[in-house]
């Protein structure tokens, strides 16, 4: 057994756990445990992790990922329009508005804050107006940046991931000066870059078909020069290549290395030597007979029926081929901003806000802050346009009046799909028509706040 040495600077001493992906920003953790603890671990979340954590809070938020070692999720500087004035500050959910803190107005002139502190900060009881939180409407603003995707902060942390988790695949241990490049790179933010963001939308189509919404996934593979290229697609928003070595080291034999993270937390592997062998084992796998049965057809012909649930995910491993030889051919990655990687990074994004809320993490959460200090029946704001209460509160709505008292994640997805019509794999888009539909559905029950109470006590019960 050889002793663990950092793969930075070499050092046996004080060796720690590294998160190769920053525990904030992910819910699947993989770590290298060849990283010095101070110098190499710690020290990195101030010179680039803090930063990309920070520019993501929305993100994060929106996917309900957070740090195990926080206790809440990461707040997002929002603007807020609450009663017809504007308020600008951070937030982490719309409870959070009305939680008792005070927030100063942009004109300067209102406080919000709870009743009793109000009333006993303007000492005069004339100067405080009230407003009931259940109906009334809250505007939300929020901007989102697209500079950090090309800030060398987040090029250093990418390929910090990069490196850590292909040294972890190859139980690399102590540095060595083939990724000379790249360490220089991470630790001092100097030398060439080896990152580049990836800008071809074919290859953002192929990848998002494949993977959950929401997940992290890493590929590495050896180019036509032997090189070391690393895939890193952070949440489906944006994916980067980054060439960890110019060589393919000798002490390093697996060369072709699948992972995608989800934000439920699950994770699906591969680690092979090339793509070859990859391909290999499903083509073998499909030729056997011991896998299939042929059974005769009335038309002479003959027909394979599988004999069981195949023990390899032949489908996923024809995608990793596939997005290998991809990337085999199309090498244009570019390290600044152009229209056409704007409008992706925009588009991804905004699916991300929409279709976030189809996660039991998601209803959990929404039923936990909405219903926690509940002592009146929920009122539903006829003038609101926020579509994300709206759809949750309808999901409640339809498991309330469903005299279901058990869920899981079977049945939640098929209350969605039955609720909204929609069959396979299709997506909700949630418009406006829709959002209106619903607030309407709802409204015609008189005793809906009551069914809307029933499904959320089903949601509470949820293990
Ligand atoms: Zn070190």
């Amino acid at each position: 057994m050889c002793v663990k040495r950092c793969i930075y600077c070499n050092t046996d001493i004080d060796l720690s756990e590294s998160d190769v992906i920053p525990d904030a920003l992910t819910n699947a953790r993989v770590t290298n445990k060849c990283v010095c603890r101070i110098k190499h671990n710690n020290n990195f979340s101030d010179l680039f992790e803090s930063k990309v954590i920070n520019a993501l809070a929305l993100i994060t938020n929106e996917l309900d990922i957070k740090s195990s070692k926080g206790s809440d999720y990461a707040a997002y500087p929002a603007m807020v329009k609450i009663a017809g004035t504007e308020y600008e500050t951070t937030m982490r959910t719309e409870t959070d508005l009305f939680n008792g803190r005070v927030i100063k107005s942009v004109d300067k002139k209102h406080l919000l804050t709870s009743f009793d502190k109000a009333i006993s900060m303007a000492k005069d009881e004339s100067k405080v107006e009230a407003i009931d939180v259940n109906n009334i409407e809250v505007e939300k603003k929020v901007t989102i940046g697209l500079d950090i995707y090309f800030d060398q902060a987040m090029y250093r942390l990418v390929a910090k991931i990069a490196y850590e988790w292909y040294c972890a695949k190859n139980k690399v241990s102590g540095y060595h000066g083939d990724f000379k490049n790249i360490v220089t790179f991470i630790t001092e933010g100097h030398g060439e870059n080896p990152v580049g963001i990836v800008w071809n939308k074919d290859v953002y189509n192929l990848m998002s078909n494949q993977l959950n919404m929401g997940s992290h996934c890493l590929l590495a593979f050896q180019d036509h020069e032997d090189k070391i290229n690393i895939i890193v697609n952070l949440f489906g928003i944006v994916i980067y290549r980054v060439v960890v070595c110019d060589h393919t080291p000798e002490f390093c034999a697996n060369n072709l290395l699948y992972q995608e993270l989800c934000t439920d937390s699950s994770r699906k592997e591969i680690i092979q030597t090339s793509p070859e062998a990859l391909e290999r084992e499903y083509v073998e796998y499909l030729s056997s007979t011991e896998h299939f049965t042929p059974v005769p057809l009335p038309n002479g012909m003959k027909c394979m029926i599988p004999n069981g649930i195949p023990s390899i995910d032949i489908l996923q491993q024809m995608f990793i081929c596939n997005v290998v030889n991809f990337f085999k051919k199309v090498h244009d990655e570019i390290k600044e901003p152009n229209k056409e990687i704007v409008g992706i990074l925009r588009n991804n994004i905004e699916e991300i806000m929409q279709s976030s809320l189809f996660h039991k993490k998601s209803i959990k959460r929404f039923v936990k802050e909405c219903f926690k200090d509940r002592t009146e029946p929920i009122k539903i704001n006829p003038n609101t346009t926020n579509k994300k209460v709206v759809f949750l509160l309808y999901i409640l709505f339809v498991i309330g009046n469903g005299e279901i008292d058990e869920i899981n994640d079977q049945r939640l997805q098929q209350i969605i799909k039955n609720a909204f019509h929609i069959d396979g794999n299709n997506e909700i888009i949630i418009t406006d028509e829709l959002v209106a539909q619903l607030k309407e559905a709802m409204l015609k029950q008189e005793n809906y706040s009551n069914i809307i109470e029933k499904g959320a006590a089903v949601i509470q019960h949820w293990e």
